[in-house]
């Protein structure tokens, strides 16, 4: 009798942005279909695969951080590893010199061929070859639409609508690591909602590097969200990440007129100053996002903005943070992701500018703009004190079992006593306000009329 071979058991690390969760997802499908197994625990894997994430020097570093435990498993047993995502593309030759860890480098085109690449590498290892599998190549047609995600439990599923990016903020990797920008056809992405809806998730994050520029024959991304808003049985459709620039009014009319489209915008400011917009190549003037913000509040008062900001890119004045800071004032904005300005190997900005604030400017300008930032958040979070909003049940709170959590349609996380209030993930209920603080709302049973 034939012996039954044992299952390749693969641990897979995720870093980074949303993207990269969706992205894990689709590779997990891939391996399943071909017969790996997965495991949650290092220890017992054959195969261990990081999808990571070359934006922000923090991911960046977590990841080589990551590496260098392994050496010392890798010592031990046969392991083949493997570096996935953004940096796999970025990072080719480097990652490839630290011999002999690193077996497979797959960039984010490259997925299909991962099955083959981790067979090779192991024969290669059997064989004393060690020899390194390598798939980075960009493609300009790769949309994985035909890839059922194996998705993560919960109430959120992820649909990636386009992948890649044209823009070339000055700043960023996106275009180099991911290529140039393709959309999904729209009738796959519909077809994918409702076996979502179906499946019981009841909410969809519509997922792309610059997802409202979607353009797919005559659809368009206000077109797309509606369809998606439609499907039967999903309570709350969001979007990440936009750009300021693919706003038109069809949109904006969109979000706020469908009931199960979250009110809630992510609009990745970067800059107050016009000189440094303009350095980033962000495409618009301060005037400009300032006259957007007033248009979509124009339409719906009470929408819930956030926004992504930089300190310290390169050449930034006093001045020129100050306008920054002003701006933060007079929008402010429900919540921010602040981030020291950390140059990005290949990009437009570490070729042809200086990264020239000092690391003491840059931690004072970070610091000043989250305590700024911070307050507003509370004060902003304030106003829901003594209202009854509709919360989405996710599950337990992360810091205590003994507490539910949950989100508002603005995406912000509520907390509540599981013994007062008893609910399930998936279920939407109304809960009323009674404390707040910067990051979180405190909810409670609603009063009886
Ligand atoms: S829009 Fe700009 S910041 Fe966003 S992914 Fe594209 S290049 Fe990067």
């Amino acid at each position: 009798m034939k012996a039954k071979s044992t299952p390749t058991h693969v641990h897979l690390e995720t870093f980074g942005c949303q993207m990269n969760e969706y992205d894990s997802e689709l590779v997990r499908s891939l391996l399943k279909q071909d017969g790996f197994v997965f495991t949650d625990e290092r220890e017992r894997a054959d195969v261990i695969l990081m999808n990571t994430c070359a934006i922000r020097e923090n991911a960046h570093n977590k990841v080589y951080k990551h590496l260098s435990e392994l050496k010392k498993l890798k010592r031990q047993r046969p392991l083949v590893v493997g570096v996935l995502g953004c940096m796999a593309q970025n990072l080719k030759e480097e990652l490839t010199d630290i011999q002999p860890l690193v077996d497979v480098l797959a960039g984010p085109d490259a997925y299909r061929q991962l099955p083959m690449l981790i067979r090779s590498a192991m024969l290669s290892q059997v064989e004393g070859l060690n020899q390194k599998e390598l798939a980075v190549d960009l493609s300009e047609y790769e949309t994985y639409h035909d890839i059922v995600p194996d998705r993560n439990d919960g109430v959120n599923a992820w649909i990636a609508v386009m992948r890649g990016c044209d823009n070339f903020c000055s700043f960023c990797v996106v275009p180099y690591t991911r290529g140039r920008e393709r959309s999904r056809v729209p009738e796959g992405i519909v077809q994918e909602a409702r076996r979502i809806a179906e499946q019981g998730f009841k909410q969809i994050t519509l997922l792309g590097q610059n997802v409202n520029s979607y353009r797919f024959g005559d659809w368009d991304f206000a077109r797309l969200i509606t369809a998606v808003a439609d499907v039967p049985g999903i309570e709350r459709v969001r979007f990440t990440s936009p750009h300021p620039k693919d706003f038109p009014l069809s949109l904006l009319e969109a979000v706020v007129s469908h009931p199960n489209i979250c009110k809630q915008i992510h609009l990745p400011l970067q800059s107050g100053s016009d000189r440094i917009l303009s350095l980033m190549n962000r495409t618009y003037t301060n005037k400009e996002y300032r006259a957007l913000v007033d248009r979509i509040r124009t339409l719906r008062a009470d929408i819930v903005l956030s926004t992504d900001l930089i300190c310290g890119f390169c050449g930034e004045s006093d001045a020129e943070f100050a306008e920054t800071y002003r701006l933060v004032e007079e929008i402010r904005f429900h919540s921010a992701f602040i981030f020291k300005y950390s140059e990005r190997k290949n990009t437009i900005a570490a070729r042809k500018l200086s990264d020239d604030v000092s690391e003491p400017v840059k931690t004072d300008r970070v610091t000043r703009l989250f305590d700024l930032q911070r307050n507003i958040s509370y004060e902003r979070n304030r106003e829901y004190l003594e209202t009854t909003i509709p919360v989405l049940v996710e599950g337990d709170a992360k810091r205590s079992a003994a507490q539910g959590m949950g989100k508002s349609d603005g995406n912000i996380t509520v907390i509540w006593d599981k013994c007062a209030i008893s609910s399930q993930p998936g279920d939407m209920v109304s809960l009323a306000i009674y404390d707040a603080s910067s990051t979180t709302l405190y909810a409670a049973r609603p009063p009886v009329n």
